[in-house]
Formats: C-alpha cells, structure tokens, sequence
C-alpha cells in the first residue's frame, strides 16, 4: 500500500537526519512528475505550456500561502530555503529597525540581521523567554537617555529548536511583541515539518520556512508576511520579474509590488509545486495523529538513550519541555564524529554530529550538560537524531541497539 504520506527512501540504509533535509514525500514527487511534460517558463510565456505553468505556479503560492494561514493581504514569497527568506526580510527592513533574538538560534536567524541587534541570553524555560523579551522591549522602547523611542523592532525567533527539538512559546512571544508595537518573525524550518503552523492564528507578523525540511525537494522555501515593509523594501535580487517599467536612463525603473518585486529571475515552479502538493497531503492528514505517533517515537527514543549510561543529552528548558521529534545528546568519553560515522559505515544509520549551525547554543548546552552531570570527559561536539512521517519505532530500536554495541563493545 503506498499513500500520499509515503516517503521515498532507499532499501536498507536508515535515515534519521530529517533536521537537516527531510526524505521527499510521495505527493511531492507525484507533483513534480506529473508537471513535467508541462514544463514552460512561469510568467514568460504566451503559449499553452506557459500558461499552465504560470497557473500551476500562483494556485502553488495560495496553497502555500492558505496552509499557513497567510492573511489576505500578507505576500507569500518563494525564497530558496529558510536561510534565504531571512535574509530576504533582513533586507526589507524599515531604515532604524532594531532586531532582537535569541542566542540560541540556528546561525540563519543569527547572522542576517543588521549591526546593532539585540542578542538575548538564551532562557532556561519557555516562559523565561517571554519574560526576557519583554524587559528586552520595554528597555528599547525607553530609547536611549529614556526617550521614549516608537523606532521599528523585530523580534526574530525559532519556533523549535534545531538542536534541542524544543519548541518555543510563538504565541506568548508574539503577544508581547505586539504589546511593545514590535513585530515577529518565526524562524518555523524545524516546527512546521512537525505541527501545524497557522501565521494568523499565532498572530506572527511573518514566518520563514524551508521547503528541503518539509518533505518537498530542495531549493524552494517561503518567506510569508505582512505586504508593507516588503513593498516598500529595495528589491531583493534586481531583475526580470520584479519590476514594472524600465525605462532607458539607469535609474528610470519602476519596482513592482506583490510577491513579484522579490522573486527576479525565472521561478523555482517545480519546488514550489511540489512544496504545496506537502501542503495539501499534510493538510488533509490527521496531524494530531500523526503528533502523537511522533511523540511516542520520541518517547521510546529518549527512554532508551536514558538507559545508556554515557549518554548525556542536550536541553536548553528541561526535561519535560514540549519538543518535536530531534534529540541532541553526547556519548561521555567519545568522540561525536566517530560514533557517527560508525553508525553510517556499520549500521547504515544516518545521523548528524557537529555543533549545528548553531554553535553559541551548542557550546552553551555542552557546557550546561558538563555542569549537570558533573563530568569532565565530554566531546566538544554532539550527535544529532531527528525523524518524521517515515521513521519507525523498529529504526529508533536499532539506533539504540547500535549505540549500545559502540557505546559498551563487547570484550
Ligand atoms: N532555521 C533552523 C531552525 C534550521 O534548523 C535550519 C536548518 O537546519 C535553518 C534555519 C536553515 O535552513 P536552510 O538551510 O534550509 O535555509
């Protein structure tokens, strides 16, 4: 029996690195498939191909745009990945906007915003977080020498860790942005592959999401939003497309406005179609059921990593905070790197080792984990085991036998 939930994979080799690129699901392929005899250029074209193409490629952007709860009047932009929607938006910034983040964000949140922006501590609890950024906000609203300054301010932030799995509290974050007249834009490249991520029922200003980690091939992600600010924002790559005349002095152009004035350049349309083709099978998917699955898998994953004894993982709130289907952790003694790479050659078990993209969070959790535990002997790197729609609890059985037989080699 196969299923629009399927994901394609290989016979035999286990993959539990979903966080870095998830398998592609079998809608998406059908979609893509399905759309190549079509292939024509989107939004060039006066024949018939090109047509369907460019219909195929605006119904993709509405779905996209509907999956997320996309506002009427926000823009729903195709970017490359997550990392290019934030950059994008970075971008688009009002002139004098300060950001205000979090230190544990993933480098794509840490690394595009302007000179000047506002880098928490990261918070050891959900509502620390809430309560960090609000005296972060009340501080900047106070302006300097006690100004009060109504200046614009972004706050940017995950909405589940890359590293940890944990999920952040959006919603609240949100409402205290507002309350301070800040906006907030949701880092949501490991949340949406797990929950649902609705922009205006959390009340986010703007989302950015990677289409590679959300079961879609790679190379497209949205960046969705609140029109003004991308409107009136320089455009982010200059070129066919994205303007509306162009007249024969350099500077005589006229930028247009919409979804259009970022995306220069012929569109991905099969990404974006196979983006949206995830977006109507999760759409029409029992996603509490499939929650719950995940969850048992991460239950069953964590127990058994408890019962190893060298093993000590990574957590920025706790135990027992909400998380999505990734664990980070390290073997006491061991080298991360080697341990991976033994799981691939020996047991054809895909994970990720390193500092992830994240490494101020990373050295901190790893510094955090040496206090907790007492011990002296953790590498300075970690491992990484994420999953989704195609694990199982047989896959998380033989990771765990796998650790076992690394973590304690018999004789
Ligand atoms: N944000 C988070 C939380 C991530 O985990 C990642 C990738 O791992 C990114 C952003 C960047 O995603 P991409 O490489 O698709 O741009």
């Amino acid at each position: 029996m196969t299923g629009p939930l399927d994901v394609l994979g290989v016979p035999g080799e286990i993959n539990l690195d979903y966080a870095a690129s998830a398998p592609c699901l079998r809608a998406a392929a059908d979609a893509v498939t399905g759309l190549l005899p079509w292939y024509a250029s989107v939004h060039r074209g006066a024949g018939a191909l090109s047509a369907h193409c460019t219909l195929a490629y605006e119904r993709a952007r509405q779905t996209i745009g509907d999956f997320f709860g996309a506002r009427t009047d926000d823009h729903v932009i195709v970017t490359r990945n997550t990392t290019d929607a934030l950059n994008l938006l970075a971008r688009a910034l009002p002139a004098g906007t300060t950001v205000v983040t979090f230190a544990g964000e993933h480098h794509a949140n840490l690394l595009p915003w302007p000179t000047g922006t506002v880098r928490l501590p990261v918070p050891d609890s959900p509502a620390a977080a809430v309560r960090t950024l609000d005296a972060a906000l009340r501080e900047l609203r106070r302006g300097p020498a006690g100004r009060a300054t109504d200046r614009p301010v972004l706050v940017a932030v995950t909405g589940a860790s890359n590293v940890t799995g944990e999920c952040w509290p959006v919603a609240a974050l949100a409402r205290q942005a507002h309350r301070h007249g800040a906006r907030i834009v949701v880092d949501a490249a490991q949340l949406a592959p797990h929950v649902p991520v609705d922009l205006a029922a959390l009340d986010v200003d703007y989302l950015a999401v990677s289409g590679h980690k959300l079961y879609a091939p790679f190379g497209a992600g949205v960046l969705i939003g609140r029109a003004d600010w991308l409107d009136a924002a320089p455009p982010y790559l200059a070129g066919g497309g994205a303007t509306g005349h162009v007249g024969d002095a350099t500077h005589d152009v006229r930028w247009a406005t919409g979804p259009g004035r970022h995306e220069a350049g012929t569109p991905n349309l099969l990404g974006t179609v196979a983006l949206a083709a995830v977006c109507t099978a999760l759409a029409e998917a029992d996603r509490a059921a499939l929650h719950a699955r995940e969850q048992a898998l991460l239950t069953r994953l964590r127990t058994g990593l408890a019962a190893l004894p060298e093993v000590v993982d990574l957590r920025t709130f706790g135990a027992d905070a909400e998380r999505v289907g990734i664990v980070s952790f390290v073997v006491a003694g061991r080298d991360s790197a080697e341990i991976a790479a033994t799981l691939a050659r020996e047991h054809r078990i895909g994970v990720r080792d390193g500092l992830f993209c994240a490494h101020p969070l990373a050295r901190r959790l790893l510094a955090e984990a040496a206090a907790r535990t007492g011990r002296r002997d953790l590498p300075p790197t970690a491992l990484r085991v994420s999953f989704g729609l195609g694990s199982t609890a047989d896959q998380v059985d033989r990771l765990l036998d796998a650790l076992a037989a690394i973590v304690r080699p018999s004789g």
